[in-house]
């Protein structure tokens, strides 16, 4: 073998020291997922440098949500969902009572949480577009797959109310233990390198879950 397109995650840069996180930012985890992350990105870097040859893109995902625009293929969580949209999907399909939010103090415009939401299908297109570029590239590149743009759990709620035209009812409950205020993605290296760039926008990946989960109630 002498491609790996790694599986990795935006959880690697740990708190930032700025925003958006660019692929340069240091690695410094603070949960124990971004620690597995970390640690397989190391052990890739390790092999790559075996053999001037071999090549490995450590794709730096932020958050994947949404299904398939068929409706055929979406996300079922084993047990409760830990995800945000997962459980915003079953609230709204009526499998659970209401969403807790985790906090609403954090340094936010509205206090609850920012992320990066990347649709799946442009998740899936990143990882051709990977492909392709590891063809012809050798070495190590870490690339960040994100929108660029960052949304309050708030704003989820709302987009997922519009999509579906149900209501979510929501608690604020403490803060989750290893969470940041924000994080959003420096998207130039991957535009760059790989010629892709995420299409859809929380509206889609919204309207994709409902539209899979409204047809697949029970998962
Ligand atoms: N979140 C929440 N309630 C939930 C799940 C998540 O308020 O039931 C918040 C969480 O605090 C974070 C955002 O939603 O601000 C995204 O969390 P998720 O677990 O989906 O992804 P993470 O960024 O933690 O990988």
């Amino acid at each position: 073998c002498k491609t790996i397109v790694f599986s990795s995650s935006a959880t690697v840069y740990g708190l930032p020291d700025f925003l958006p996180f660019d692929e340069s930012h240091p690695l410094r985890p603070i949960n124990p997922y971004g620690r597995t992350k970390y640690f397989n990105e190391e052990i890739i870097r390790d092999w790559a440098g075996t053999d001037p040859e071999k090549s490995a893109i450590l794709l730096r995902y932020f958050n994947p949500v949404g299904a398939h625009s068929s409706g055929m293929i979406g996300e079922d969580p084993n047990g409760i969902p830990n995800n945000l949209v997962p459980f915003i999907a079953q609230v709204a399909v009526g499998r659970r009572s209401h969403l807790n939010i985790f906090g609403d103090d954090y340094d936010t415009p509205d206090g609850t949480g920012i992320r990066d939401y990347i649709h799946v299908s442009d998740l899936a297109a990143g990882h051709l577009a990977a492909l392709n570029y590891a063809k012809d590239h050798k070495g190590v590149e870490p690339i960040n797959l994100g929108t660029g743009k960052g949304h309050s759990v708030l704003e989820m709620v709302k987009a997922f109310e519009k999509a579906s035209g149900t209501s979510i009812d929501y608690r604020i409950m403490p803060r989750r233990k290893g969470d940041l205020d924000s994080s959003y993605a420096d998207t130039d290296k991957a535009e760059q390198l790989l010629g892709w760039r995420a299409t859809k926008s929380i509206d889609d990946m919204c309207q994709d879950v409902w539209r899979w989960q409204s047809q697949n109630p029970n998962g």
